[in-house]
């Protein structure tokens, strides 16, 4: 059968992660292909518990039609949140709550690009917004990321000459490099992208997972009505539950609220009803330090064993929160040849290329190291030193 598909499914590429997963999932195999939140981490008791308290006690409420906007209790905990944690002052009406944040990107692509704008990103990327973006058919812009963040002579030259609808970055331990912009670099970046009055996308999924180094200035902070925010709660409770929110200037709130209209009408009440009530009687605090400190455990492992079994020549992030630390291979060798080399001796990684919407990164690779054990990211690390020795001798 041929069927006719519109002409915007011609440009999206299909999961590159996703494809490799399926080759990454039988047990044998130490994958950090993948990037899957610790599940021993998910506190699968105490939402047990909140979920039987909410069905028995606000149930006709939790099952029935719900507002766009989010439930307001749940919206009134990130603006407080907001307050506590980055020191900014949010009111709940500029929140919406999304199913996952991952749906937020394809409502800003929706209220913002039109076929053939321009949509300035980092290079690396997140493959997420990439597809997200990209069903809006954009052109990308790509703006290099340094070890402190964003290229500014790259972002100033990109703002003048493709005048993006926005720039889109993860500026706190990003998907995939690990890095995290540094407060100089975001002031440079909030500076310049004032200057030209051009929105940032400020995805910030990892901002609450940060195990070592100051808390960073958000870019919300510094260029208020120019910064849309994003944030999850799929790394800080549960990505199964699909939870996330936008945080925006109120225009543009209204936009992407009735664009959410349109999609889903409103994202699942049962579940903004659960998160809200966990995150009322119980420490929530508590529970987000305990997983910044096995992550901060498992990174720190994955760098010692890398630091032992890999040879000269390959550089890595370390980074300073989030799931990934970030592998560059000499000049000249391929992620996808190691790859194909690793998996014969069952261990995954992920070649960088899908966080390069301009055909480079041939040479870069993301490991996660949230989800696996120490003794198995020992194992794995130890295994793909020797593929890596035997591969940069030739
Ligand atoms: N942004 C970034 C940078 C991510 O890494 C992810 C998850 N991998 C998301 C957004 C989407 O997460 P979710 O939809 O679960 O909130």
């Amino acid at each position: 059968m041929q069927y006719t598909f519109a002409s915007r499914m011609e440009n999206t590429p299909r999961s590159f992660i996703r494809e490799i997963l399926k080759v990454t999932q039988k047990p044998e195999i130490i994958s950090f292909a993948g990037g899957l939140p610790n599940p021993e981490l998910f506190p699968v008791q105490e939402l047990a518990a909140t979920a039987e308290k909410v069905i028995a006690e606000e149930g006709t409420a939790a099952l029935q039609y719900a507002t766009t906007e989010g439930h307001p209790p749940l919206r009134q905990w990130i603006a407080d949140r907001y307050k506590k944690r980055l020191g900014i002052e949010i009111s709940p009406n500029e929140i919406l709550i999304t199913n996952g944040s991952q749906q937020c990107l394809d409502l800003i692509g929706k209220i913002f690009i039109n076929k053939g704008s321009n949509v300035a990103i980092e290079r690396p990327g997140y493959l997420g917004a990439i597809q997200a973006f990209s069903m809006y058919e954009p052109n990308f812009s790509t703006i290099s990321l340094t070890s402190e963040g964003p290229d500014i002579n790259e972002l100033e030259r990109v703002l003048t000459r493709d005048k993006p609808c926005f720039f889109y970055g993860v500026p706190n331990s990003q998907n995939p490099s690990g890095i995290t912009w540094s407060r100089e670099n975001r002031k440079a970046v909030a500076e310049t992208l004032e200057r030209f009055s051009t929105i940032f996308v400020e995805d910030d999924a990892y901002g609450e997972l940060k195990f070592r180094g100051k808390q960073m200035p958000s870019i919300k902070e510094l260029i208020p009505d120019l910064t849309v925010m994003t944030g999850s709660f799929s790394k800080i409770i549960a990505p199964g539950m699909r939870m996330g929110w936008i945080c925006a200037p109120k225009q543009i709130l209204e936009q992407a609220v009735t664009v959410k209209q349109g999609t889903d009408l409103h994202s699942n009440i049962l579940s903004q009803r659960i998160i809200s009530r966990f995150l009322a009687d119980f420490p929530v605090d508590a529970h987000i330090s305990r997983i910044s400190e096995a992550y901060s455990n498992q990174c720190d492992c994955m760098l010692s064993a890398i630091k032992a079994e890999f040879p000269e020549g390959v550089t890595c992030t370390r980074p300073d929160g989030g799931m990934f630390i970030w592998a560059t291979l000499p000049e000249g060798y391929s992620s996808m040849e190691l790859f194909e080399r690793a998996i014969k001796q069952d261990v995954a990684i992920l070649p960088g290329i899908p966080f390069y919407t301009d055909g480079g990164g041939l040479d870069t690779v993301r490991l996660n190291f949230s989800n696996s054990t120490p003794e198995r990211i020992e194992e794995g690390i130890y295994r793909l030193g020797q593929v890596l020795k035997e591969y940069l001798k030739e």
